[in-house]
């Protein structure tokens, strides 16, 4: 569920996330999933109850800012079940309200409506994520379910959809304004899209598909998991090794005695069909078997085979689409995206094809001259990839990544660079506090000023990698804008940059110091937030939108501008040599036809699937079909899946079908923001770069307007036409192919909003 949808509805997903990570591409999408029944209020409620304990009401602190000295773990469960209690009192006195519906009754009132779940929540979600404990883990299981029933016990609440829908109807007549009319009709369409609108025996059925998905996708993820955790791949000796480091050796010589294969060797499959061994393994054959062994996953090879169990995830998901009146799942599913349905999604990355395949092309033309030299006389192929494109890399670009850390020093990184950043685009400046109260010691806080002074909002810093703190880099709210409210932006980033040791200088690596800039940019686009419901406020926008601003801001971190301001040797003092930061750009556009191709591939795939009707998923019903139409569905693009095989097979892709929804018609987003990102970047650069007025414009048109507005024209505003495929595809250095730069993604007519 995205945040955009509904704030009143929450679950440990609404909060975990504003944003992202790095890693989080490989992350399963684990949203909890409303199941469609309706739970009746137990008792009517007279009168709305009074919260006790420290959430009850608004921290006193400056900007709202949580008291962490006031909280103990024994708030959380009564103040979550005092703030269910209460809103199910508050959406059932919008219910009896014996006025006529009306926007200020029922849509206004029903935002309101949670504040102290709101406030619990955020907090909680937010220690579990940085610094939990096993009691705060023991809490998060038991009260998840709970969230998830409280939010489907409004969301498919009939009487009150009955005066949601009263006042949409009337929805012209009303004379609301733009944002007004965005959280009506965002309200309308996430109960639509819960099943609002079906009738009891349609209920019973989506509960029917519901109930067997929830089956059918465990099953698969069982199976996935299983055929990667349970099938680790047997050698007969060292020599079959040869290439690994002896510690590799030695734990594969362990991992195979403890499966009872003693003098043998066994490595475990990751979850990826390249496999991190392959590369430094010099027998040729032991390359092909561990790769076979990936790629082959759950696919029949062994006693493990998925592939009639996703024909069949395919065939319910069409036909619960098909009881919504939507022609397949992923029109279902993409309602509330940017790119709003997938003949848009496809299109966009069949356009990369001709270059990525021509790409591909080259860069494998490139390796079989490696292996011809390394005396080889074969071609190259999946399992020989990327030890001669590390061969290459390493002769080419000769990158010592502990001497570029030394030019990255954390607080330089973030006080000289970022902050340095958002002052030259923005104005911002910075002022370190230390008197408002932290959940950790590592954590700092600034209080963050506009251009003229005034003070736009609070910032914290939690860089470090921790026991307690899952993986990764995110931004979120303790505080969202709002003017509703009155409160302006709290907000944090958390990262897991590892901590030096006490006394040593504190540096980053190169794809830290990316990170803390992306994540900064997430942070802006919620500093920036000027709206008045915070359920469309800052970064609650679309799942394909909402990673674009903070790729964007990436772009700084090596602005010459920028760089010369922090990234100064933690020694001597002296700015970052400029061959080096070319020698690391140039580096990135290496590979890109594999690294970048089977993430197209994978996405690809995943939308093919979304968009199969319930009749042609039904015709996949043997596993030999369901073979042929991963592969042509692929082939027939002119893609070089040979080479290049997708990032996650059908057979193991967990994105897709380890949950009933999951990130299914949803992986295709990374690639999406990307385009969105690279055509921004081209109009800074053709607009001043690093300019306030650049900053300022960006910041009007984009930054801070929330989810108010439909992204294409957004978009529109801000670069003063369509995004362009061209200028990601140029930045990958992917060229070649015949026709790169047909057309923008939405000139098929598939525009969002059209
Ligand atoms: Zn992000």
């Amino acid at each position: 569920m995205t945040r955009k949808l509904a704030s009143f509805a929450l679950s440990a997903s609404t909060f975990a996330l504003a944003a992202c990570a790095t890693t989080g591409e490989d992350a399963p999408f684990t949203a909890t999933v409303a199941d469609a029944k309706p739970i009746p209020h137990s008792a009517p409620a007279a009168a709305i109850p009074e919260g006790t304990g420290y959430f009850a009401s608004d921290s006193t602190l400056p900007f709202m800012a949580p008291d962490f000295t006031k909280i103990s773990e024994d708030d959380y469960e009564p103040a979550f079940e005092q703030g269910m209690a209460i809103q199910a009192a508050e959406v059932q006195a919008i219910i009896d309200n014996s006025a006529e519906p009306t926007f200020d009754n029922t849509i206004v009132a029903l935002e309101k409506s949670g504040r102290m779940l709101g406030r619990v929540a955020r907090v909680f979600f937010q220690l579990t994520g940085t610094n939990t404990t096993d009691r705060l883990d023991a809490i998060n299981t038991e009260i998840s379910p709970k969230l998830t029933a409280h939010g489907d016990s409004i969301t498919l609440n009939p009487e009150l959809f009955a005066r949601v829908k009263a006042i949409y109807d009337n929805r012209a007549s009303l004379g609301l304004d733009r944002e007004d009319t965005k959280l009506l009709e965002g309200t309308y369409d996430g109960m639509v899209q819960a099943g609002a609108l079906l009738t009891e025996a349609q209920v019973e059925q989506v509960k029917a598909i519901n109930s067997q998905l929830s089956k059918l996708t465990t099953e698969f993820g069982q199976s996935a998991r299983g055929a990667m955790a349970d099938q680790p791949v047997l050698f007969d000796s060292a020599d079959d090794l040869a290439g690994l480091s002896e510690g590799d050796i030695r734990s594969a010589a362990d991992f195979a005695t403890s499966l009872g294969h003693e003098g043998k060797y066994a490595i475990a499959l990751q979850n990826t069909t390249q496999q991190p061994l392959i590369p430094a393994m010099e027998n040729r054959s032991s390359r092909q078997k561990l790769f076979e062994a990936s790629f082959k996953r759950a696919d029949g090879n062994t006693d493990i085979d998925t592939r009639l169990l996703i024909a069949r995830i395919a065939e319910l998901r069409a036909e619960k689409a098909g009881i919504f009146g939507k022609p397949d799942w992923a029109t279902y599913t993409m309602w509330d995206r940017m790119a709003e349905k997938p003949s848009t999604a496809l299109s966009f990355m069949e356009q990369m094809v001709p270059a990525l395949a021509a790409t591909q092309r080259r860069e494998a033309a490139l390796l079989n001259n490696a292996i011809a030299a390394d005396g080889g006389d074969y071609e190259v192929k999946p399992w020989d990839w990327y030890r001669y494109a590390n061969q290459i890399k390493a002769e080419q670009f000769d990158l010592d990544e502990d001497a570029v850390m030394e030019y990255f020093v954390l607080d330089k990184v973030l006080e000289d660079g970022v902050f340095y950043m958002a002052e030259k685009l923005y104005g911002l400046t910075f002022k370190r506090r230390t008197d408002l109260p932290v959940y950790h010691e590592d954590v700092w806080v600034y209080t963050v000023f506009e251009a003229d002074g005034s003070e736009l909002g609070l910032f914290y810093f939690d860089p470090f990698q921790r026991p307690s703190k899952r993986g990764g880099a995110w931004m979120s709210n303790f505080v969202d804008q709002s003017y509703m409210w009155n409160t302006k932006p709290v907000i944090y980033n958390v990262l897991n940059i590892p901590k030096a040791p006490e006394g040593e200088p504190q540096l980053v690596s190169f794809d830290w110091v990316n990170t803390t800039f992306h994540e900064f940019g997430h942070a802006l686009h919620g500093f920036f937030a000027d709206q008045k419901y915070e359920t469309l406020s800052g970064t609650a926008t679309a799942r394909d939108f909402v990673e674009y601003p903070s790729q964007v801001h990436e772009m700084w971190m090596v602005w010459p501008e920028v760089l010369q301001n922090y990234a100064k040797h933690y020694e001597t003092g002296e700015t970052i040599p400029t061959a080096m930061v070319e020698k690391i750009e140039a580096a990135s556009k290496f590979n890109q036809g594999y690294d970048f191709g089977e993430v197209v591939t994978s996405a690809l795939l995943d939308m093919k699937w979304a968009a199969l009707t319930k009749e042609e998923a039904a015709a996949l019903d043997t596993p030999e079909k369901v073979d042929a139409f991963e592969r042509s569905s692929l082939k027939e693009l002119g893609l070089e899946i040979d080479l290049v095989p997708p990032r996650y097979r059908s057979t193991y892709f967990n994105h897709i079908f380890s949950s009933p929804a999951g990130y299914s018609a949803g992986y295709y987003s990374y690639l999406w923001t990307q385009m969105l990102d690279h055509d921004s970047r081209s109009w800074f650069r053709e607009n001043g770069g690093l300019s306030r007025e650049a900053g300022q414009h960006y910041r009007d048109t984009v930054l801070s307007r929330g989810g108010t507005m439909d992204y294409f024209e957004m978009y529109q505003n801000f670069a003063g036409r369509k995004p362009d495929v061209k200028y990601m595809l140029d930045a990958l250095g992917l060229t070649g192919g015949s026709d790169t730069d047909a057309k923008a993604p939405n000139d098929d007519g598939a525009a969002g909003g059209s």
